[in-house]
């Protein structure tokens, strides 16, 4: 069996003039977010004195398939740097969100200890260990140095990017899969057709492959065009995710929603064509058309909030500062670099970005801005009047735990609408 896919689904480092899913021409710019820097190369100081790359960031809607995109890829090596902020200890609400993932996979296909179960950038293997708990066969794949800590914990982890090669070298070994996951990963790729074919090697003839990542539906609802940066080389619709497995052997048979990253959509796709495919799909299907997925003018209107979101942020800080009032930035998810970028506030706006980061990115600057990320026990000290909360989608469970800390400042909500939240009102 020859193991081939669409030219289209391998995305070249630089700019994209096709849409990446269905390689249709009928793409609009929904915003253009100017040059940004990669938002997870934080600078060191020393960095402060060397020049910095930006690169072309673009919202991008694709008319045919609704799927949404930026047009300029970074090479992924310049990405994934060795120094990527990445994180080996995952949060405890974390892991118990993957083991609910495991358990109910597990009961859905009925996986049993015969069965091998494939994680693609499993990362520590806490999603493996779950199924590894029921006695099922599980193997991760993992690019970066974690794969070692997997491994060292007992959870079978072979370090290497996964294409048709590393699928076929499993499958020698292992044998088939009767379910394949990847959470987090499969919106930022460069290689789709790679990891679409070589999942299709891998799986057995009724074997399901389940993909989790951010979702448009949450995106566009929720204002969140802080979503948009190079690691997210796509945005899912169901409408584009079906779109693109009808270019393979497989069919989408069910969906799930969950809240994982302000909204996600979880797809699960079974090789074959002509499966029995679930209600959730017509439904959420009917969802995203009466949502206006599918029109130009749902993103007009998008951006359009956007565009009054930050004029109303920048009046307020502009107004703010004039007063004497201070005002500091709290916690530095990616999406606040393109925040910050885009609105265009630096370190005589904002002074600094308090965290509560362990060693990660506690002494580093934003990139683009440079606006340090200092410990947050400095917020406590300096009691600024308000506080920005830049991982917004956070908001309420950050604010009740400063203010329960003994923080009384107000805090600033910059998305989907600008808002204040007084103190009192947390
Ligand atoms: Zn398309």
């Amino acid at each position: 069996m020859k193991l081939i896919y669409p030219k289209h689904h391998l995305v070249k480092t630089g700019p994209i003039t096709r849409c990446q899913i269905c390689n249709s021409f009928k793409l609009h710019t929904v915003l253009d977010l100017g040059h940004q820097p990669l938002c997870d190369t934080l600078l060191t100081k020393s960095m402060l004195n060397e020049a910095e790359k930006t690169y072309p960031l673009r919202m991008i809607w694709c008319e045919s398939c609704t799927g949404v995109q930026i047009d300029y890829c970074v090479d992924g090596k310049d990405v994934y740097h060795p120094g990527y902020p990445y994180r080996s200890g995952i949060s405890k609400p974390l892991a118990d969100y993957q083991r609910l993932i495991s358990h109910s996979l597990i009961e859905k296909y009925n996986l049993n200890k015969n069965d091998l179960v494939i994680d693609i950038g499993s990362n520590d293997g806490t999603l493996l260990s779950g199924f590894k708990k029921k006695g099922i066969r599980t193997l991760g794949v993992e690019p970066t140095n974690i794969a070692k800590y997997a491994n060292a914990h007992g959870i079978k982890t072979l370090q290497s990017f996964f294409d048709i090669k590393t699928s076929e070298k499993i499958k020698k070994k292992y044998g088939k899969a009767a379910v394949i996951t990847t959470t987090n990963v499969f919106a930022h790729m460069q290689t789709i057709g790679e990891v679409i074919m070589g999942v299709y090697n891998l799986l057995e003839d009724d074997g399901v492959f389940i993909s989790e990542t951010h979702y448009l539906l949450d995106v566009i609802k929720g204002g969140q065009f802080d979503t948009i940066y190079h690691e997210h080389l796509r945005t899912y619709s169901l409408r584009s995710l079906m779109a693109l497995f009808k270019q393979y052997d497989f069919t989408v048979t069910d969906v799930e929603r969950g809240s994982r990253y302000g909204g996600n959509i979880r797809v699960h796709v079974t090789k074959g064509k002509g499966r029995t495919v679930s209600k959730n799909v017509t439904n959420l299907l009917k969802e995203e058309k009466a949502a206006g997925l599918g029109n130009i003018q749902t993103y007009e209107k998008f951006a359009r909030r956007v565009k009054v979101a930050r004029l109303e942020f920048m009046d307020f800080l502009i107004k703010t500062k004039k007063s004497g009032k201070s005002i500091v930035g709290k916690s530095s998810p990616g999406r606040a670099v393109t925040l910050l970028n885009y609105y265009g506030v630096d370190k005589e706006m904002i002074p600094y970005i308090a965290e509560v980061d362990k060693g990660l990115k506690i002494g580093m600057y934003l990139p683009g801005k440079h606006i340090p990320i200092v410990h947050e026990r400095i917020l406590f000290k300096d009691k600024p009047a308000y506080v920005v909360m830049l991982a917004w989608h956070y908001g309420e469970f950050i604010m009740k735990r400063l203010k329960k800390a003994g923080l009384k400042s107000d805090f600033v909500i910059p998305l989907p609408d600008f808002r204040i939240v007084k103190n009192s009102k947390v």
